[in-house]
């Protein structure tokens, strides 16, 4: 397999490169030449595979020759040591739990394979590799939590100045070895400028082996499209139903997985992007023109994204045409207010407890489905509720339990450096730092 830039097709990169470089020189984003289509008998007997299985043979296709089998499956086995498991919540309507991971977030699939395939190929490298990541919540732990131990990597953590919740930040600065956490004064959109700006910096460039570690990586979108086919196995759906998949979105690297998994044979009829205030691609999907705005805070704060950066790689996928893209895909937005409103008509309903970013897509099917009883959907339930402890907890009427894994970061002490939402200071520190 090959991969390409967004914004050159001529120009070829293997999977290692696109991997270690994470954001081409031109600033556009790496794609896939093609997505291969999966094997007939595969997708009609997915019940037969296991969650490993079925990343195997999805992965195989995206890595080529270029990692071992036996290395490869060694990676799978390491990345999906947890699971994927599908829950029904009501009639039609079922919760993709992605949190059972290490930080309790989905994006513990996207960052293990990313650490484990960056550590692969790094291996024999006597450079040491530095991974910048912006994050608006869960990125950076799931990342630090990737990465952490692993030797030759360190990685630099940007996340926005009190946009990020008390766990959240636990998460980010409690690591310490390999790890290091950078407070900005400032949005993640500033956060993700002042990554993006670094990769084009010659200087930096100069005493530094960069990668990134965004959704803008591939590899991690890759392990995001293993779960859709894992849904569909544990559903078995009828023949006669459609299947609407709900995504909360915001870099919107989740739903480009989906979209891969579909073009890569997985029968999903629709997609529906579940949106905070930051409505950018609901609003694409309304009216054609792409409007960026700058992020607002919001509860789903790991969806509180201006500008996403994977919209390059869906109107890639589309052919940059509108009315493809608006055939896959339904808009849907929800405020902050209606979101806790879910979340306690969901729980009063079904003793379900919704996170903000799963409730805002729980919310849509349930208006899609409305008036429609032959579809099912499926929402991904992107983060455990626990991680938004206190802001639900002021809130709801019900008690959320705090697992374990939360409770014990309380113990450790936050190390980070603070630092103004300016690239120039960013700099310094990676040049002081190095
Ligand atoms: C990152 C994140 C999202 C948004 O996913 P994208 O791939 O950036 O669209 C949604 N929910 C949670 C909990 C997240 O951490």
């Amino acid at each position: 397999m090959k991969y390409f830039s967004t914004k050159n097709k001529t120009l070829a990169f293997s999977f290692e490169d696109a991997v270690l470089k994470g954001l081409p020189q031109d600033n556009g984003l790496f794609v896939p030449e093609y997505l291969p289509q999966l094997d007939a008998d595969f997708l009609s007997q997915l019940s037969r595979y296991s969650f490993q299985e079925i990343g195997m043979e999805i992965a195989r296709h995206f890595v080529g020759n270029e990692i071992e089998t036996s290395i490869l499956n060694e990676i799978i086995n390491e990345v999906l040591s947890f699971p994927a498991p599908l829950v029904h919540v009501e009639e039609n309507i079922y919760s993709l739990e992605l949190y059972h991971g290490p930080t309790l977030a989905f994006k513990d699939f996207g960052a293990r394979f990313m650490a484990r395939i960056m550590h692969h190929f790094n291996k024999n490298k006597n450079k040491k590799l530095r991974i910048l990541v912006a994050t608006s919540g869960d990125t950076g732990g799931a990342v630090a939590s990737g990465f952490f131990g692993l030797s030759g990597i360190e990685v630099v953590i940007l996340y926005p100045k009190g946009r990020v919740s008390h766990y959240q930040k636990k998460q980010l600065t409690t690591f310490g070895n390999n790890i290091q956490a950078i407070e900005v004064d400032g949005s993640f959109d500033d956060c993700q400028r002042m990554v993006k700006q670094a990769f084009l910096d010659d200087e930096i460039n100069k005493v530094c082996s960069l990668s990134s570690a965004n959704s803008i990586n591939i590899s991690r979108l890759i392990p995001q499209s293993f779960y859709y086919f894992e849904a569909a196995k544990q559903l078995s759906l009828d023949k006669n139903k459609s299947l609407y998949f709900s995504v909360p979105s915001g870099n919107l690297g989740n739903i480009t997985a989906g979209l891969y998994a579909k073009k890569m044979g997985l029968r999903i009829d629709k997609f529906i992007s579940a949106n905070n205030a930051n409505d950018f691609f609901s609003n694409y999907l309304i009216s054609e023109n792409p409007i960026f705005k700058d992020s607002v805070i919001t509860l789903s704060n790991a969806m509180d994204v201006g500008a996403p950066s994977n919209f390059y790689r869906i109107l890639d996928l589309y052919g940059s045409t509108w009315n493809n893209i608006v055939k896959e895909i339904n808009p849907y937005v929800l405020s902050d207010e209606k979101t806790i409103a879910t979340i306690t008509k969901c729980y009063e309903d079904n003793k379900y407890i919704l996170d903000p970013h799963g409730a805002i897509a729980y919310s849509s099917l349930k208006s899609y489905l409305k008036y429609n009883k032959n579809l099912v959907g499926v929402f991904l339930e992107t983060a455990h509720p626990a991680k938004f402890y206190e802001e639900l907890e002021r809130r709801v009427s019900f008690k959320i339990p705090i697992p374990n894994e939360l409770n014990q970061l309380n113990e450790l002490n936050e190390v980070y450096t603070e630092l103004p939402a300016e690239f120039e200071s960013f700099k310094d520190y990676l040049l002081n730092t190095k």
